[in-house]
């Protein structure tokens, strides 16, 4: 047996194999020319095998799986036998270069026309760039890069994943998923959560072991371990018999003495929203509107834009949908608001601050926003991203007004917002902590960085103090303002019930957690949630913050959460 140790970012024990995500395939060098002895002929004839082979592994694969990720795949086995790409290539080979780099360069040249064709083309561009490294994969004779395909379920090991990368990735073939690298509030753990999958993440030494190892999971303790014996397997048994407890929320987030915390959904898009509903989520917390639009080049119309957004209301008549305005940035980038050359991107222009180098997209979303609520039923809230001073508020609240949308918010997710909250507060009608950028910016920690994953965590007291004074700066507001958490904190139950007792009105996280938090939020009273909240302020570290609070609700081992 071999013990690993990372940080438990979604629940669950489970025993699977595993599956290495392969290596990026790295850039033939330039220059490279054909080998002594291979003719043009035989190293395209080897091109074209190739790319047949990788269209066929992605035609097959698009067989075995539906909806978005059906589409993708379908789409991008086209592009691995498309005529210019093979043709550009072609003629490279002729003039003396090597099939790989040849490729390389046909797939650059073939993107970059693509993109600058705009719309439906420009979205094909990363299509090409991928198709690419498979052919170059499948010249080399290594493993395609992207999530594995495999007949039988297994755990995945990856650097990190990037949000696409969800369209891929087969919960009906993952059990779980590892990594060595990425920290707590990394996609991967995003994903992770959103998909009801046992993850840990800083796991180092993970990345080493081999395909088909078999490992015991628990992502709630963050531990792993090769070649389990009697006891782990023990352990995942029961997991999978308490897993059925903790499927089902009833619709009412509520302490045991009836204090009432509304658990909403965070969603990407209408999908989400719909799967939320059916969970019983009692509205959307977080709507990320720039989820949507990952793939895009180009600013989505007004009309489109309405489409998606009203996918969302739909989901929820009569409800409340916090939707907010595009977030672009950092390690979300959206080609037509953000500059990828920026030296330090999570401290750029990002979130609300694109509206300074790029005027008109935040004003023409607020009108789709506002058409979008119009032909619905829903009760539609709109919040900034990144907001750091009351007049970035004052003026988030009058474009809203201008447009005609009744309930302006904002983000929480910088400390300075945290200080000032009251002042914020003034100017927009609730706020929504962010607890996934408030904790890398108060701790300078990247999010996405595995090495900071002890820093990087809302668990810090510095963080929980930030988000008391937050709710502080709303009740001196005097107006009882709404103030919710939608980062990832409020998905860890033990910490949603600190938050509780810090006084937030609201808790956001992926649909999947909800029936966890619930089922712990009603084992505790206000009053005990508020001295929970007390215990873990009043810790050292983050550390003994979160064992103090844990060892005091037993319900978490006995749910295995
Ligand atoms: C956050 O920062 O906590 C948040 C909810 O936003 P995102 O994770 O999308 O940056
Ligand atoms: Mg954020």
């Amino acid at each position: 047996m071999q013990n690993f140790q990372g940080v438990g970012v979604s629940p669950g024990r489970i025993i699977g194999t595993i599956r290495q995500m392969p290596k990026p395939v790295s850039e033939p060098p330039a220059g490279e020319q054909l080998p002594a002895g291979v003719s043009a002929e035989d190293a395209t004839a080897a091109l074209k095998a190739a790319a047949k082979a990788v269209h066929d592994q992605l035609k097959n694969r698009a067989q075995t799986v539906s909806g978005d990720g059906k589409a993708v795949l379908e789409a991008t086995a086209l592009m691995a036998t498309d005529t210019m790409l093979l043709k550009t290539a072609g003629k490279l080979i002729a003039r003396g270069t090597s099939n790989q780099r040849a490729i390389w360069e046909a797939g650059a040249s073939v993107s970059e026309m693509l993109h600058n064709l705009g719309g439906y083309m420009a979205e094909r561009a990363t299509d090409v760039l991928d198709v690419r490294a498979r052919i170059v994969a499948e010249l080399r004779g290594v493993p395609a890069p992207g999530i594995p395909s495999a007949e039988t379920p297994f755990i995945l090991i990856a650097e990190d994943l990037a949000p696409a990368d969800t369209a891929t990735l087969d919960p009906e073939k993952v059990l779980a998923l590892l990594t060595a690298g990425g920290g707590p509030q990394s996609h991967t753990a995003i994903i992770a959560r959103s998909l009801g999958l046992p993850a840990v993440v800083a796991a180092a030494g993970v990345d080493a072991l081999a395909d088909g190892t078999e490992v015991y999971v628990d992502g709630a303790a963050g531990t792993i371990t090769a070649e389990p014996g009697d006891e782990q397997r023990h352990a995942a048994e029961q997991w999978a018999a308490t897993a059925s407890l903790l499927a089902d929320f009833d619709g009412t987030g509520t302490t045991a003495d009836g204090h009432q915390v509304p658990l909403l959904a965070n969603v990407g898009g209408g999908k989400d929203a719909a799967a939320a509903a059916r969970l019983n989520a009692q509205g959307v917390g977080l709507f990320r509107t720039e989820f949507c639009f990952l793939e895009r080049d180009n600013e989505p119309s007004v009309d489109e834009q309405a489409a998606a957004y009203k996918e969302v209301f739909d989901a929820f008549p009569g409800k409340k949908v916090v939707l907010r305005t595009l977030d672009a940035g950092a390690d979300k980038p959206l080609p037509f608001l953000t500059d990828a050359t920026e030296p330090n991107p999570a401290l750029g222009v990002r979130g609300y601050r694109t509206d300074l180098t790029t005027p008109g997209v935040l004003e023409r979303q607020l009108q789709a926003i506002a058409r979008a609520a119009a032909e619905s039923d829903a009760d539609v809230w709109v919040m900034a991203p990144m907001i750091s001073t009351a007049e970035e508020a004052a003026r988030f609240a009058t474009m809203c007004a201008e447009a005609g949308l009744r309930t302006p918010g904002v983000m929480v997710e910088v400390p300075s917002a945290a200080l000032t909250a009251e002042a914020i507060l003034r100017e927009v009608s609730f706020a929504s902590l962010g607890t996934n950028d408030l904790t890398q910016y108060a701790m300078a920690a990247d999010r996405q960085l595995g090495p900071l994953a002890g820093l990087n965590t809302p668990w810090q007291p510095a963080v929980l103090r930030l988000v008391g004074l937050t709710v502080e700066g709303s009740i001196a507001e005097g107006h009882g303002k709404s103030v919710g958490v939608c980062g990832e904190a409020a998905a860890d139950p033990a910490l949603a019930v600190v938050l509780t007792g810090l006084g937030v009105t609201t808790l956001s996280m992926t649909a999947r957690s909800i029936a966890a938090v619930a089922a712990v939020l009603k084992t505790v009273s206000l009053a005990e949630a508020q001295e929970l909240a007390k215990l873990a302020l009043s810790a050292p570290s983050a550390t003994d913050a979160r064992a103090w609070v844990r060892a005091k609700l037993p319900v978490l081992e006995e749910l295995g959460l």
